[in-house]
């Protein structure tokens, strides 16, 4: 730390994002991309937007909203486009919460609510899971705070139903209740239905995992226009041109792109099914999840160890040190023939 840093950040702790090696290459089951490809009508608009970078990109992505608000049913005025969902949450920290409108969400949950707290300086209630790793949606009813919800939930995969969902929102009038799908495509219900029901809803969403859009920087927000235009508000007080020209054009094609965006996701659900069973077969336990990537743990074996041992055989996975997740390791759901290899190489660790 220099001698200048602002006081006010003195205590932060940065997020750790998960390893991005380069020095070797891994099965990388560490971060839920897609192993697959993005659309090659994304890549092809993309590479078209190449051409004119040294123009300033739609700092409104009027294209791109359009083409969204007809996937998702909206008005154009409902969509706030940023550089990845963080910025959206970061947005939304700092919109909606401040010392007298704290937050609440789960202990174990996706880990940059509480960075984005600190950092805001917004006071924040970490309510612990269930001991099956599942939400209390009676914990988040009449919260009478901002709450923050993963749904499906990380690193678990856990989803709620919608119907819960909009108990927590319709008992919280005066409250945001943030809805993070950044896994709902593989096959939880989305709370975009309710949009125009909640004022106080906002639902943030992400083209990083099922989209194939990780490298890209594409997160959206939606919500009630009120809402979308206060994050707009710093929006344009901090990066108006937050989105590249490539992204952007990249991300409308993946909306425009409809089938190849099912395609993926259904492949990646199949994956996803056969690969439980396989670690089932050899003794894993699992939530049950519904996102793309599973959390199990082995009897037999730590978390660390394991996480170790496959690392050594060129599979990395993510292991996560707090205290009721350290048996565990997140496994992102990759191709089949990477769920292969992962399957043999703990067939050799667990000889
Ligand atoms: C990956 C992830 C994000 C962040 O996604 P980006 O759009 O890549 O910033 C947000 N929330 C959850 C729960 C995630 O797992």
């Amino acid at each position: 730390m220099s001698r200048f840093f602002s006081r006010r950040f003195d205590a932060l702790t940065p997020y750790t994002p998960g390893e991005q090696p380069r020095e070797r290459k891994f099965v990388k089951l560490n971060t839920n991309e897609s192993p697959y490809p993005p659309s090659p009508m994304a890549l092809r608009l993309a590479r078209q937007a190449a051409g004119d970078l040294q123009l300033y990109p739609d700092p409104e992505c009027t294209a791109l909203r359009q083409e969204a608000a007809a996937r998702f049913g909206l008005k154009p005025s409902q969509i706030l486009f940023v550089n990845g969902s963080d910025d959206a949450l970061n947005l939304a920290f700092m919109a909606f919460c401040d010392e007298t409108r704290p937050a609440r969400f789960p202990d174990v949950t996706y880990g940059f609510y509480k960075v984005y707290a600190a950092l805001h300086g917004v006071p924040y209630e970490e309510v612990p899971l269930r001991e099956d790793f599942s939400v209390d949606p009676a914990d988040y009813k009449g919260a009478g705070r901002n709450v923050f919800l993963a749904n499906p939930n990380a690193p678990t995969g856990m989803a709620l139903p919608l119907a819960e969902v909009e108990e927590i929102v319709a008992s919280n009038p005066d409250n945001v209740v943030l809805i993070d799908e950044a896994y709902v495509d593989f096959g939880a219900e989305s709370a975009v239905s309710l949009i125009d029901k909640y004022e106080n809803l906002l639902v943030v969403q992400t083209s990083s995992k099922s989209r194939s859009l990780a490298g890209g920087r594409l997160g959206w927000a939606l919500g009630n226009e009120a809402l979308i235009t206060d994050l707009n508000t710093l929006k344009y007080s901090s990066n108006p041109y937050c989105i590249n020209r490539m992204s952007m054009a990249a991300g409308l094609g993946s909306f425009a792109d409809e089938e190849y965006f099912r395609w993926c996701c259904g492949e990646i659900v199949k994956t996803r099914e056969k690969s439980k069973e396989a670690l089932r077969a050899l003794g894993f336990e699992m939530t049950p999840s519904q996102a793309n990537f599973l959390f199990v743990r082995h009897p037999r074996v730590p978390g660390a160890a394991l996480y170790a041992a496959l690392r050594e055989k060129g599979v990395l996975v993510r292991h996560f040190d707090a205290p009721r997740l350290s048996d565990y390791n997140r496994i992102t759901v990759g191709s089949p023939e990477e769920m292969e290899t992962l399957i043999e190489a703990l067939k050799e660790i667990l000889k």
